[in-house]
């Protein structure tokens, strides 16, 4: 079929409507294919209906993991980690900035006509609005994580219209694998990723009940983060620092908050992206980068000279924590605020630090996701959790379910 008959064919298709239920059903994590004509690849394209990270990375990056390496089954393909800041960070941004930072390089240059990304709306600060920045003044305005779902490729059908032809996306690993599995039905010349890690999102809903349970004043918070401290570190409106224990929050209330989409997800690095740039495997106020190819490296060459860097390290052992917590996560246990406090400040002192806290991390959702997904999709198990994600989990005893 040539390329044009294709384009005819997804332009016949419809967007669904945003009350009609999504294809995948209650695993969808809302990446706003469905939201275009798009909706046409969404049997192969959506990553809960046809998890195809390995072979999608053969044609991004031009080989798969190498399941014999073990950074390899954790990170993904990639040709370079490091730890870096941005010399001035942004203000207002989730880490230094450094997202924002490539992007806005991108659209001074003229590497790019367009970035998506994602704004807010005018009245909530965390409704997810995406769109398609033309300015680095919009790029701007994007900066900071919008802790929900977000249809980020509701505006597929915009890009096509508009004619552009060299884009910079921003997204997550659902939103990702579905783009790339489109990619060649966008008409453009080039098309760079810029991914960040992504775990633990939640519906608009969600989030209120997370904040509100955990936080001691969820209105004023204006960004959180899960930290290598062990900590969750919210931002108030004021500038203060209110810093909860992982091990202090109710584990029980907060179960079903996190979306069904992510208690099913295991591409948590983003494995499809060129570039990636996250935080937990680097020194606490660092962020960490992941250059997965060329064109990654293109990306992360524009603004070198803005950063101070360093190599990445790892220290510590997680392998016990992971085991002790899964039980203890089944069982939904929380502990005392006094306890958790401490309990927080004796494992950030002996506790897994830079790359083997990302394993940590990784570990750990990743054995509870398997069991999610056993209990809840058995059916979907073998065809849906990746090869290297089995190896991952494969490394701890899990309950029987
Ligand atoms: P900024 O310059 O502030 O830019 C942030 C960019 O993120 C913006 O361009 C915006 O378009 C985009 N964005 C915001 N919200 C969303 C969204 N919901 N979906 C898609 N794109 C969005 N990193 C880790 O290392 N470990 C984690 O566990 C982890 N969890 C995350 C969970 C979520 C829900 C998200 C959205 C990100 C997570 N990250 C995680 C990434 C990390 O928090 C930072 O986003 C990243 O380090 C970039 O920081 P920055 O200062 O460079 O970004």
């Amino acid at each position: 079929m040539t390329s044009a008959s294709q384009e005819k064919k997804h332009r016949k298709a419809k967007a669904l409507k945003s009350s009609s239920r999504r294809p995948a059903k209650e695993l969808c994590s809302e990446c706003g294919l469905c939201d275009t004509y798009y909706i046409h690849y969404v049997k192969e394209a959506c990553a809960f209906l046809n998890q195809q990270i390995a072979d999608l990375e053969k044609t991004t990056h031009g080989r798969s993991r190498d399941l014999d390496n073990q950074d390899d089954w954790y990170f993904g393909v990639h040709q370079d980690m490091m730890a870096a800041r941005n010399k001035k960070p942004i203000e207002g941004a989730q880490w230094t900035g450094i997202v924002s930072t490539i992007a806005c390089e991108m659209l001074d240059r003229g590497i790019v006509e367009g970035v998506v990304c994602v704004q807010n709306t005018q009245e909530d600060r965390f409704q997810p609005m995406p769109v398609i920045a033309r300015t680095p003044e919009e790029v701007l305005t994007a900066k900071v994580n919008k802790p929900t779902l977000s249809p980020n490729l509701s505006v597929l059908e915009e890009i096509e219209q508009s004619g552009m032809k060299r884009l910079l996306v921003i997204g997550v690993g659902c939103q990702i694998q579905a783009l790339r599995a489109v990619e060649k039905e966008l008409g453009l010349e080039k098309l760079y990723v810029l991914g960040t890690p992504c775990v633990d999102n939640v519906t608009r809903e969600g989030l209120q009940k997370f904040l509100e349970t955990t936080s001691k004043s969820p209105d004023t918070i204006v960004h959180y983060e899960f930290m290598q401290d062990f900590r969750v570190h919210f931002k108030h409106e004021d500038g203060s620092i209110e810093k909860v224990p992982f091990f202090g929050l109710n584990t029980k209330k907060l179960k079903d908050v996190f979306a069904p989409s992510c208690l099913s997800c295991f591409d948590y690095v983003n494995s499809l992206a060129d570039l990636v740039v996250g935080y937990m495997g680097a020194p606490f106020g660092w962020q960490w980068i992941v250059t997965r190819n060329d064109t990654g490296k293109e990306m992360l060459d524009l603004v070198r000279d803005r950063l101070d860097t360093q190599d990445v390290f790892s220290k510590g052992d997680r392998k016990k924590a992971v085991q002790q917590s899964i039980p203890a996560y089944e069982a939904g246990v929380t502990l005392p605020m006094w306890a958790a406090k401490l309990m927080g400040v004796v494992i950030e002192k002996v506790g897994p630090k830079g790359l083997e806290y990302a394993r940590f991390s990784i570990d750990s959702h990743f054995t509870r996701n398997y069991l999610y997904v056993q209990r809840t999709h058995p059916e979907k198990l073998e065809a849906h959790v990746p090869e290297y994600a089995k190896r991952i989990v494969g490394q701890y005893e899990l309950p029987e379910v």
